[in-house]
């Protein structure tokens, strides 16, 4: 009798000890984090993931899943910084994330993009950060200079820069693929002279209003993240019909080049 007891005491152990293991190995499977702001920017990503769950944490819906062979989670904050910063921080609670990536929809500054153009963002930075003085705005980055990539600019990482580059040549084509700064405010901007000033001021080549903040997450948590985003507007007078006309589109073909990433990564 007391042999039995030993023995099932032993077999009880083993098994817990199995499951404690099991249970580890599924909560260390790294994810992607996958970020859009709004429901037209995650709609062909929701209908190509295979969802393993979904968790709603403050609100967001949280899609635990594989999408082409890589294990995400894929969310959609709302928009403007403050929701895209607080959506992240909970993902980043919540997962296991390695990497983000942002993907979505945004106004083109300067000649350099056209409507329908893709713009992988190097470096972001916050546009309507500053100090109101007696004569005017003063810009200032606004965050503390060790925490920046690069002075006043927070740096993407640049494999996964590289990475949407090549998806987004082989989505889009090489002439409709642009490289370069990213400036985020929480302002719809529909302005030829504000975006002149962006273009002046920052160096951007288009104008959102979630990157830089989901940057500034990522930065603070020390995990590499990239944000791609498709024009649908110019940020002119003209901006709010465009983004009527060719906002789906726009963040269709972004969704497409997150999915060819993936694919590349699978390899
Ligand atoms: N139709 C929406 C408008 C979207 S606001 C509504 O009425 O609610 C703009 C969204 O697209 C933001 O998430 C922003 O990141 C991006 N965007 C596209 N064009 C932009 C522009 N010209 N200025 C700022 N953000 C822009």
């Amino acid at each position: 009798m007391k042999k039995l007891i030993c023995l099932l005491i032993a077999v009880c152990m083993v098994t817990s000890l199995a499951a404690c293991g099991n249970q580890a190995q599924t909560e260390v499977e790294e994810r992607i984090g996958i970020i859009s702001a709004m429901d037209n920017e995650v709609a062909l990503l929701l209908s190509e993931v295979e969802i393993d769950h979904v968790d709603t944490i403050g609100g967001v819906d949280f899609h635990v899943g594989t999408l082409h062979g890589q294990p995400v989670v894929i969310m959609r904050s709302g928009i403007g910084k403050v929701l895209a910063a607080s959506a992240a921080t909970a993902m980043l609670n919540n997962y296991p994330i390695s990497k983000v990536i942002f993907t979505g929809i945004a106004g083109g500054v300067g000649d350099e993009t056209q409507v329908l153009d893709q713009v992988i963002a190097t470096r972001l930075v916050q546009h309507d950060c500053g100090t109101i003085t007696n004569d005017g705005f003063v810009w200032s980055s606004g965050v503390a200079e060790e925490e920046m990539g690069e002075k006043d600019f927070y740096a993407c990482d640049p494999e996964l820069v590289d990475l949407a580059f090549e998806a987004a040549v082989q989505v889009v084509g090489k002439e409709h693929v642009f490289k370069g700064t990213i400036a985020t405010g929480d302002q719809f901007v529909s302005s030829e002279e504000y975006v002149q000033k962006l273009q002046q001021d920052f160096d951007a080549i288009a104008c959102e209003m979630e990157g830089a903040s989901i940057a500034a997450v990522c930065t603070q948590y020390g995990l590499p993240f990239v944000v791609i985003r498709a024009m649908s507007d110019k940020a002119d007078g003209n901006a709010h019909e465009s983004i009527d006309n060719m906002g789906d589109l726009a963040a269709d073909n972004s969704s497409r080049i997150v999915i060819q990433m993936m694919d590349a990564m699978r390899g």
